[in-house]
């Protein structure tokens, strides 16, 4: 890969400035742009942009930023990096490439993992037949703990009442699963999924065919940042474990780096709703490769405090305290760490991914 990336100069400071700067990159390469704007979002200038290079017949690399809000800042970098890169290099003639900026620009620009409405989106692609009801059991006990109606103060003991419900949950591994999984019940409460598809999930949904074209193969590259251990990354999958793909994944991504999500182990955890399950669902007439690129932070049980303490003071606590700035800056910092080196390795590390999925895509 290309050791010359001046890595730092990628990442922006806003939602706005990172837009601005993805739109005119697509603009110097001639890209076809098409900008969308949720309904449920009162502020006109939030938008997901889509930015098309080259001919949709070819086999068409799809890189996504943003599912997460606040995790658009790493995806954003990700993406202007790779555009940059194209220019300098030339555009490959042989595949198309289709960027999707910002697909919760909410939450991107106001510092959340959610959407306007409170939604985790990669908990609200449910399959077109399936209703947005239920919530896992444990979740449903645990519901007091994650979602404080109170906004927990410095005296939270977080950890004490963490362990217990570990211990009361067997283990850890199956804690998250049962969080993070994914819950239509409590709309308030965090990793929740939505009373019905979001307009930003109707957006993807209703124009993802226009982006495709006619081709017939496709390698996805979903950006993320999170769980996992900082600096490293995990290629987490949509798929089943006994996928016929599972090969072709390791080939390309390394034997180490991929994780079924369905496994619900390691950095991966059992997931309904997930965008990318949904498109290969949809699209089974493509050869349809997904990966959600999982570059990790910090441990899961600091990155679950942080969230919920988020949570709690958006819903219930005053906005215009300090409290509740420095839990938003909490939030940022466990999604978007300040820390150059982590910045410089996970982006050349995004970079290699992406380099990885072209290579890939070629030989489909
Ligand atoms: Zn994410």
């Amino acid at each position: 890969m290309d050791s010359t990336y001046n890595t730092s100069g990628y990442y922006s400071a806003s939602y706005k400035e990172a837009k601005e700067r993805f739109l005119q990159a697509a603009v110097d390469l001639n890209a076809q742009i098409y900008t969308y704007h949720p309904e449920t979002l009162a502020q006109p200038d939030l938008t997901i942009d889509v930015a098309i290079i080259g001919d949709r017949s070819k086999p068409v690399l799809v890189v996504s930023s943003g599912v997460h809000g606040v995790e658009g800042f790493f995806g954003s970098a990700v993406q202007l990096a790779w555009l940059e890169g194209m220019r300098r290099k030339g555009v490959d003639k042989n595949i198309c490439t289709v960027f999707i900026h910002a697909v919760n620009p909410f939450g991107f620009a106001n510092i959340r993992r959610v959407n306007e409405e409170n939604v985790d989106l990669n908990r609200n692609f449910l399959p077109d037949n399936q209703c947005y009801r239920g919530a896992p059991d444990s979740y449903e006990d645990l519901n007091g703990f994650l979602n404080p109606e109170v906004p927990p103060g410095n005296m939270d003991l977080f950890f004490v009442k963490v362990a217990t419900n570990i211990l009361k949950h067997g283990g850890l591994q199956s804690l998250k699963n049962a969080v993070a999984g994914g819950q239509y019940e409590f709309p308030k409460g965090i990793f929740y999924g939505g009373a019905a598809a979001c307009d930003s999930t109707n957006i993807i949904k209703e124009n993802y065919s226009l982006w495709l074209g006619e081709t017939e193969k496709v390698v996805h590259i979903d950006l993320h940042t999170g769980l996992g251990q900082s600096g490293d990354y995990k290629i987490l999958l949509a798929e089943p474990e006994k996928s016929p793909n599972k090969k072709w994944y390791k080939k390309t991504f390394g034997k180490k780096k991929v994780e079924f999500l369905a496994s619900g182990k390691g950095t991966a955890y059992k997931a309904s709703g997930i965008m990318g399950e949904w498109l290969q669902h949809y699209f089974q007439h493509v050869d349809y490769r997904f990966a959600a690129a999982e570059f990790g932070t910090y441990p899961v049980l600091k990155m679950l405090k942080v969230i919920r303490r988020e949570n709690s003071f958006f819903h219930f606590g005053d906005r215009s305290s300090e409290a509740y700035k420095k839990a938003v800056e909490d939030l940022k910092e466990c999604f978007f760490p300040a820390s150059f080196e982590w910045r410089r390795k996970s982006l050349h590390s995004g970079l290699e991914v992406i380099y990885q999925a072209v290579k890939a895509l070629k030989y489909l």
